[in-house]
C-alpha cells in the first residue's frame, strides 16, 4: 500500500467503527511546542528528576516548587493546541471518536474541545491540596508567593499530575482500561506506550479484537506487534490528511496549514 491508500484505509476504518478511542502522547503535542521528559533533549535531562520524587515534594515543596514554576508555568503553560488536537475535538462532536485517553499533562485535547478526555496522568493545569484534595485551576493560585497554599485549610497545593513514586489515579486507570476492552478501533498518536500503564492500553485492545491504527514518526514496539496499519508521519500533517478523507470543514483550521 502507497502511503495515499493507507490514509484511505484508515479513514474507513475510522468511519466503520462504532468505539473509537484514541491514545495519544508526547508526539502530539510536539507541535504545539510542549517538550518531551524523556529521552534526548527531554526535560529529565536538564532537571534531576528526583525533585519530582513525591517523598521529597513532601519534605521540601518549595524547592521543587521553584522548578515547577521555572518548568511549567512560566513557559509551558502558554502553549496551544494544534490542528491534530482540534481535528480529534471536532472527530467527537461528529461521534467519529468515543473517548481520548492522553499519558501528557498538557490539557490541550480539553483545551481544543475534547469533552471524553482520561488524563492517566493529571493536568498541570489542575492544584491540588495536599491536605484536603480540594482542587484548583491554576490561574487561581498565587504563584508568586511559594508554595501555593490552600484557600480551605492551608495545606500545601501541588499540580494536580503524577509524581514520582506516587499512584496513577486509580478510577482513571480503571477506566482507560475499560475504554481499551471495549474500543473496536485504537488510534494511537505519538507514543510508543512504553511504560505502565500505558503499555497496557494497545495490548488490551487487541486482545479484545480491536484494530490498531497507529501514527508516529518512527516505528515502535508496537509497530513490530500490534499494529494492524501504520500511518508514518507527524501527528498533525497524518491528522490532517485524515480530517481531509472524514470531516473537513470550515471548523476544523485544515485550510490554514
Ligand atoms: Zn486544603
Ligand atoms: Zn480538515
Amino acid at each position: 500500500m502507497n502511503s495515499d491508500e493507507k490514509i484511505a484505509r484508515a479513514a474507513q476504518w475510522i468511519r466503520e467503527a462504532k468505539h473509537t478511542v484514541v491514545f495519544t502522547g508526547a508526539g502530539i503535542s510536539a507541535n504545539s511546542g510542549i517538550p518531551t521528559f524523556r529521552g534526548e533533549g527531554g526535560i529529565w535531562k536538564e532537571i534531576d528528576p528526583n525533585y519530582f520524587n513525591i517523598e521529597f515534594f513532601q519534605k521540601k515543596p518549595l524547592i521543587t516548587w521553584k522548578i515547577i514554576k521555572k518548568v511549567f508555568y512560566d513557559k509551558m503553560i502558554q502553549a496551544q493546541p494544534n490542528l491534530a488536537h482540534f481535528i480529534l475535538a471536532i472527530m467527537e462532536q461528529q461521534h467519529k471518536v468515543q473517548t481520548v485517553i492522553t499519558q501528557n499533562i498538557d490539557h490541550l485535547h480539553q483545551d481544543a474541545g475534547s469533552r471524553n478526555v482520561l488524563e492517566l496522568h493529571g493536568s498541570y493545569k489542575r492544584l491540588v491540596c495536599t491536605k484536603c484534595n480540594t482542587e484548583y485551576d491554576y490561574r487561581f493560585a498565587d504563584l508568586n508567593f511559594l508554595p501555593p497554599t490552600c484557600f480551605v485549610c492551608r495545606g500545601t497545593l501541588k499540580p494536580d499530575f503524577v509524581f514520582f513514586n506516587e499512584k496513577l489515579p486509580s478510577i482513571t486507570k480503571q477506566k482507560a482500561i475499560e475504554e481499551a476492552e471495549k474500543t473496536d478501533l485504537l488510534l494511537i498518536i505519538g507514543t510508543r506506550a512504553e511504560v505502565f500503564p500505558a503499555n497496557t492500553i494497545p495490548r488490551r485492545a487487541k486482545e479484545n479484537g480491536a484494530k490498531i491504527l497507529e501514527i508516529n514518526l518512527i516505528p515502535t514496539e508496537i509497530t513490530h506487534h500490534l499494529t494492524d496499519l501504520f500511518l508514518q508521519g507527524d501527528a498533525e500533517k497524518t491528522m490532517k490528511l485524515l480530517c481531509q478523507q472524514l470531516t473537513c470543514s470550515e471548523q476544523c483550521g485544515c485550510e490554514e496549514i
